[in-house]
């Protein structure tokens, strides 16, 4: 399911925008600062409990969903970079 699917189907029956409304940008970013703020729209969410509990179940696979960071599909503490590692720095 698309962050746009689950989104629309987390706002169904409620009247008001939620919080984040327009704030895609913010909700979906990588940047800390970014993902800190996002977590802290979510904490005045009507629906954040509904919201993470949908992400949940539909394998959100990334963004800021009901207070939690999403990343591949499950809740995490923080967001691990993708890709390959770095290859050593020779001494
Ligand atoms: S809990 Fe956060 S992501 Fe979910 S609808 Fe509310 S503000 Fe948006």
């Amino acid at each position: 399911m698309s962050a746009l699917m689950l989104m629309s189907k987390i706002l169904d029956g409620i009247d008001t925008a939620p919080p984040c409304a327009g704030r895609m940008r913010l909700f979906f970013s990588h940047h800390p600062v970014d993902i800190a703020e996002a977590k802290t729209v979510c904490r005045g969410c009507p629906v954040a409990d509904a919201c993470r509990a949908d992400a949940v179940a539909h394998r959100a696979p990334e963004g800021v969903w009901g207070g939690a960071l999403f990343q591949c599909g499950v809740p995490v503490a923080a967001r691990v970079p993708v890709g390959r590692p770095r290859k050593a720095v020779a001494p």
